[in-house]
């Protein structure tokens, strides 16, 4: 078979759609070549070579050397060289290239076939002796440094120590003589070290090097990167044997890389950097300071060092020019990689350049209206988690960091105040005007008022998935969380960093975007939701099928969302409406009572307030659907924590705190998450449930009178597995909207469906949709429910399973298609079975996962619903699925 693809002269064997064969590299060199570029000649050996190789105990099949040869002496043909010759010195690059560009593979051996003989004929070739030994010195590192594995930094010292003797500054300074010189130096190095001398022979150099790259797809490195990336041991790595052409062949030469556009703001000019008289990676590795390509780069950097415009204009005509040529042809933005040898311009690499998420919205909008892409493939080329970065604050780039601890981007966005101990502080200072960040060791469901208070939440515990990152995402706020090096003392009232003391007060920045916390203030740069980011989402919305709503019980929320384009309300969690204020007063009273009575007085001082809530939400959607689920959690949450909350409790109902306590104590239950919640408690006391519906159906008629137009909500019972609770509970909703329908004379439209959260809901899909006029699948349930895993638990064992390769994905991030997913398929088809035209939707973490809702696409639901600040994240991802 065929191991060898050759490029060079105008022609390729292979081409750019080769990449899984040739590499990414490798394939775009060809196609370079192929469209006349100039490119130097070459082979790439395959991937199915690197195969190979590691099925057959590291060797080469028979046919290979005889390819290899052949392929060697195209290169011959083209350059008018050959390789090992000293009289038509032929030398060629190695050059590592998988598909996927993967850091931790081989890096790239230049100048390979020089030894001590033709070093010489380079010399005499080129009329320069210093370039000669200077190829071959650098040849000598790295080599000796990757493929007979010598450490870099040795070269290093005796380059530098030398240098210093000599008293150099630049590499460029040292003479010919004193190259040859360091040059022994790194032989007689390589020699003590491996007990053998420099391999001077050029096809054993050769040979060195192609097993060196191919031994490097399973070193340490590259095998951690594939497992972090997904990216399959069986792709392989392809090689790359290039002839050599020279940027360190004096003032003429050059060698530099450039992006065809600016690769942080996405600004249509070219954007690069070169060095005079340097090779391969000079430019990035940061030995000189690189120069400006164009004259207005130069300009806007004050740089008084000239531009290749100016330098060498005829090569700069040559290169904007095919940088224009490249991105026409791939239609994207390129990353290029250019030689320029005594005034010629050679091109040694293209590929799609990597961007900030600004730039990428930037680029993709010019491209569709420049006609370069479609706006459907505008919408593709932006990745919807990066717009989570572009929705919040971030830290000026600019700005200098004093990093005090990192710890997990928890929630994205920067967030700068005084720290805060406790929620309670949190929600006084914020009354008073003041900005905070809530510091705890980690958070519970108590410290939602203090969350909601804070402009951001640092917790020394925990991880993504912890209760703080999960209502930080939920809320939009920036979160870090699980800071092990910094100390929380409660009791003394400090924040302890790297030894430095920090107080309630203190002014500290977190960035939620890179896990960093930092001492005081610091820049920070707007979201910006207009042009660019405005113009993707409206394509966005063109080509998307399902709906997008939010998850929301706030005014503020709601609100929110509306405004990141939410089409309704998928869920409105009613529990979060009974903590604020007096409301939870009320409420426990109505916990603890002891008969139907009493409690329809609690239920009666809440009805005013939900009414009132559930009409400002109306008003905020406009017309749009909304989904109100009934009340869910279980009551314990509601109860009083502390004696002083139980003693206020017990005086409002009149009756002694030790019978409230003995009352408390019966609501206790050993698993509350599986315990008496959900449609449990409508069956229980199903006046909370027709309290619930009233306040529901009463502000739908208010709302509708307001507006002129009915308003039209979704009524939706939770944690259903039995269609009989269904009904039960349906029967109490239908019978309140009669009674209010009867004293106001108006007719009301509404929906009763139910959360399908429960696997024997799914499996009885069929039977809940003769009830059901709605399912919205509650995936964080469900998912809780199929595992048998409590997600408030999971954290640190899912970490665990995540790093031993058990499961790919926690779960309760992003869905688990195989296993949930197959009972949401099933919860579809038999619920259309049942009612074709029954309303499906999905509510939680889920509905804002790109990838699950890549899922929902497939299964066909009607819509997603999300928390606010992953709305425009789901749009886009919800057209994405659907082009
Ligand atoms: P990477 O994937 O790390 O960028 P490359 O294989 O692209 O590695 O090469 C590293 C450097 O060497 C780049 O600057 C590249 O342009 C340069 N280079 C590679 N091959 C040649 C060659 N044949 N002639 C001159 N420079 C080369
Ligand atoms: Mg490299
Ligand atoms: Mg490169």
């Amino acid at each position: 078979s065929k191991w060898v693809y050759t490029f060079g002269d105008g022609a390729a064997e292979g081409r750019a759609g080769d990449r899984n064969l040739l590499g990414g590299k490798g394939a775009n060199l060809a196609e370079m070549c192929s469209l006349g570029l100039p490119v130097p000649p070459g082979f790439t050996i395959t991937t199915e070579m690197c195969n190979w190789y590691y099925a057959n105990g590291r060797r080469y099949p028979e046919q290979f050397e005889a390819q290899l040869d052949a392929a060697l002496d195209h290169i011959g043909k083209v350059t008018g060289r050959s390789f090992g010759d000293p009289s038509r010195l032929l030398l060629v690059s190695v050059r590592s290239g998988a598909r996927a560009s993967m850091p931790g593979m081989m890096d790239t051996v230049l100048n390979l076939g020089l030894n001590d003989e033709t070093v010489e004929a380079l010399a005499s070739d080129s009329g320069d002796a210093r370039f000669a030994y200077d190829s071959y010195r650098r040849f000598i590192q790295m080599y000796s440094n990757v493929v007979l594995g010598l450490d870099h930094e040795v070269f290093e010292e005796i380059l530098e120590d030398a240098k210093a003797r000599l008293g150099h500054e630049l590499d460029t300074d040292v003479t010919a003589v004193e190259w040859q010189e360091i040059i022994d130096l790194y032989k007689t190095m390589v020699q003590e070290e491996l007990e053998r001398p420099f391999p001077q022979d050029a096809r054993e150099q050769l040979w060195g090097a192609i097993g060196a790259v191919f031994s490097s797809w399973m070193n340490q490195r590259a095998i951690t990167y594939r497992r972090l990336h997904d990216i399959p041991e069986s792709w392989g790595t392809a090689v790359n044997v290039q002839a050599m052409v020279f940027g360190n062949m004096g003032d003429t030469s050059a060698t530099g890389v450039a992006f065809t556009r600016n690769p942080s703001t996405g600004e249509n000019t070219l954007y690069g950097e070169f060095l005079v008289n340097a090779q391969g990676e000079d430019v990035v590795a940061g030995i000189r300071t690189p120069q400006n390509i164009t004259e207005a780069a130069r300009i806007a950097a004050g740089s008084d060092r000239p531009s290749l415009e100016k330098l060498m204009p005829a090569a700069f005509r040559n290169f904007v020019e095919i940088s224009r040529q490249l991105e026409n042809h791939y239609r994207d933005m390129q990353d290029l990689e250019f030689t320029i040898e005594r005034g010629k311009l050679w091109m040694l690499q293209t590929r799609s350049g990597k961007r900030t998420a600004k730039a990428a919205l930037k680029i993709a909008v010019d491209m569709a209206n420049e006609g370069l892409i479609t706006k459907k493939e505008a919408v593709c080329r932006i990745d919807p988690a990066s717009l989570d970065q572009l929705l919040h604050p971030t830290i000026d780039p600019k700005a200098a960091r004093d990093v005090i601890g990192v710890g997990l981007p928890a929630s994205p966005g920067a967030a700068t105040g005084e720290i805060v101990f406790s929620s309670d502080e949190a929600e006084e200072m914020k009354s008073v005007g003041r900005k905070v960040i809530l510091v705890r060791v980690e958070t519970s469901p108590e410290d939602i008022h203090g969350m909601h208070a804070a402009q951001g939440i640092l917790t020394t515990r925990g991880g993504m998935t912890s209760h703080a990152a999960v209502v930080a995402r939920g809320m939009g706020k920036p979160c870090v969380s699980g800071v092990g090096s910094l100390r929380v003392d409660h009791k003394n009232g400090t924040l302890i960093a790297l030894g430095q003391t920090f107080r309630k007060g203190d002014i500290i920045t977190i960035d939620g975007g890179s896990g960093q916390v930092l001492k005081g203030a610091v820049p920070m740069l707007q979201p910006e939701l207009s042009g660019d980011f405005a113009a993707i989402m409206e394509w966005a919305d063109a080509a998307r099928r399902m709906k997008v709503r939010t998850n929301a019980e706030t005014p503020a929320d709601a609100r929110m969302a509306h405004s990141f384009g939410a089409e309704g309300i998928g869920l409105c969690r009613t529990e979060h409406m009974f903590f604020d204020g007096d409301r939870i007063v009320s409420m426990r009273e109505m916990i603890l009572a002891d008969t139907e009575k009493d409690r329809r007085a609690a239920l009666a001082k809440l009805l005013p307030m939900q009414r009132s809530d559930f009409l400002e939400l109306f008003e905020i959607m406009a017309g749009l659907p909304v989904t109100i689920r009934l009340l869910d959690p279980p009551l314990h949450e509601f109860l009083p924590k502390t004696e002083e909350e139980l003693d206020e409790v017990a005086r409002g109902m009149g009756v002694s705190p030790d019978k409230l306590r003995q009352r408390t104590e019966s609501l206790h239950e050993f698993n509350p998450m599986l315990g008496h919640r959900g449609c449990r408690l409508a069956v229980s006391y199903p006046e909370i449930a027709e309290m619930q519906a009233r306040a529901i159906f009463e502000a739908a008629v208010e709302a509708g009178r307001k507006a002129g137009k009915l308003v039209v909500p979704e009524i939706m019972v939770p944690l259903v597995g039995l269609k009989k609770e269904l009904d039960y509970v349906k029967a109490r909703i239908d019978a309140v909207a009669k009674s209010v329908m009867d004293e106001t004379g108006v007719v009301i439209e509404y929906l009763t469906g139910t959360m399908i959260e429960l696997p024997r809901a799914a499996i009885r899909a069929n039977f809940i949709a003769e009830t059901a006029e709605f399912f919205s699948f509650g995936t964080n349930d469900l998912t809780q429910t199929t595992f048998g895993i409590s997600r408030d638990d999971a954290a640190s064992f899912l970490e665990i399973y995540r790093q031993k390769g058990i499961i790919e994905q926690d779960p309760f991030v992003s869905l688990d298609v195989e296993g949930v997913g197959e009972l949401v398929r099933m919860g579809v088809e038999k619920g259309r079975a049942t009612r074709p035209d029954i309303k499906l939707g999905i509510c939680g973490e889920h509905g804002g996962d790109p990838a699950s809702i890549r899922f929902c696409e497939e299964v066909g639901l009607d819509y997603v619903s999300c928390s606010p600040f992953r709305v425009p994240i789901a749009r886009l991802a919800a057209a994405q699925s659907a082009i």
